[in-house]
């Protein structure tokens, strides 16, 4: 069997993940990390494999089927994953809804005019609870949608409390109101504003003699990020975070609330994940459509896609006849 090639670009997070989940998956290999560090001060885990500059990875295009772009959403994908989908199969996890339309068209073009396939905002939301949410409104067309997060970890509100004057490090959960994801789930449809689904729960290093006070007040009003929730700010030692908050967990639940027949009958469909590592469960949710990827590329499709485009048997090594066998 010929291995699926996969070139991982961006070696944070995601990029260490990634190279993980090749690891459980014997149907893939790693074909190299592209870094637009230092190649020698970027240490990989993967035996025989190499680090290379970003600039070398045009002259691999024979090497590798499909690249993991694992870059950050806010700079890094729009510009990669375009440039990168005019030399090779791309995969991202680009999670900036509101510009997923832009970048959809970008990455679009750029495959298009490559021959390649390209498939972006993979991971879990967006990406497996993109899915359930389509799933819930085409079985469901009458009902209501709902999405919690948490508990978990968000990098995005953790790195805007450390901008804060005083702060030398933070990390913060989102939390979702148990007793609003008990009336979702007891069929109550409420209308439930922000500050009724989430709180956020604020971990804080401050610097020695710092105005506690004044930095408490900054986080709890600070616009888009935590002004329109319930916020709790708690003060600790760099050991404490060091010791109690090292990991990224994350999860959450996606719900559809509807009814069928005359309206009598209601029905709740419920998708859930609990995860102890955010990175390391997006990088396998992108391994797994990577091989998509290729056997679309192989097929001779082209262009941009998203979750909602792949058939869920591309995802599984597994083939059609042992899907039917075992898992239907
Ligand atoms: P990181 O900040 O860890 O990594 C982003 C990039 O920063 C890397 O590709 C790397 O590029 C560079 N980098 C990493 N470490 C260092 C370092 N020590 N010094 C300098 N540069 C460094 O981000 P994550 O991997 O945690 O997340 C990437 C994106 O994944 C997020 O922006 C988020 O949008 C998305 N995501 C999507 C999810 C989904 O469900 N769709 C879920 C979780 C995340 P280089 O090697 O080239 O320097």
């Amino acid at each position: 069997m010929n291995k699926i090639r996969i070139g991982i670009v961006g070696y944070g997070n995601i990029g260490r993940g990634v190279e993980a989940a090749i690891k459980q998956n014997e149907d893939c290999e790693l074909a190299g990390v592209f870094t637009r560090r230092d190649p020698a001060s970027v240490k990989i885990s993967t035996e025989g494999a190499k680090v290379y500059a970003y600039d070398e990875l045009a002259s691999k295009k024979d090497d590798i089927d499909v690249c993991i772009i694992c870059g950050g959403s806010a700079t890094d994908l729009p510009k990669q994953t375009p440039e990168i989908a005019k030399l090779f199969n791309v995969i991202d996890s680009f999670d900036t809804h509101a510009r997923i339309p832009e970048h959809f068209a970008n990455v679009d073009a750029a495959a298009k005019e490559s021959g390649h396939v390209g498939i972006i905002s993979v991971g879990w939301d967006p990406g497996l609870f993109s899915l359930n949410r389509l799933y819930g409104n085409a079985i469901l067309p009458q009902g209501k949608d709902y999405t919690f997060w948490g508990r978990g970890v968000s990098q995005g509100h953790s790195d805007a409390i450390r901008r804060v004057e005083g702060v030398l490090d933070a990390r913060q959960y989102t939390v979702p109101v148990e007793s609003a994801v008990e009336a979702v789930r007891n069929g109550e449809n409420p209308d439930l504003t922000t500050r009724q689904k989430h709180t956020r729960e604020c971990f804080v290093v401050a610097e020695e003699g710092a105005d506690l006070a004044r930095i408490e007040s900054e986080i709890k009003n600070m616009p888009n990020y935590f002004a329109d929730y319930d916020t709790t700010v708690t003060f600790i030692t760099q050991e404490e975070l060091d010791k109690n908050h090292k990991g990224i967990p994350h999860g959450g639940f996606v719900i559809r609330s509807g009814e069928t027949g005359d309206g009598t009958n209601k029905h709740i469909i419920e998708y859930r994940l609990k995860l102890d590592s955010n990175p390391e469960f997006t990088s396998s949710v992108l391994v797994a459509y990577a091989r998509a990827a290729k056997r679309l590329a192989d097929e001779g499709a082209c262009g941009c896609k998203t979750v909602f485009d792949i058939a869920p048997a591309y995802l599984s090594p597994k083939s059609g006849e042992e899907l039917r066998a075992h898992l239907l």
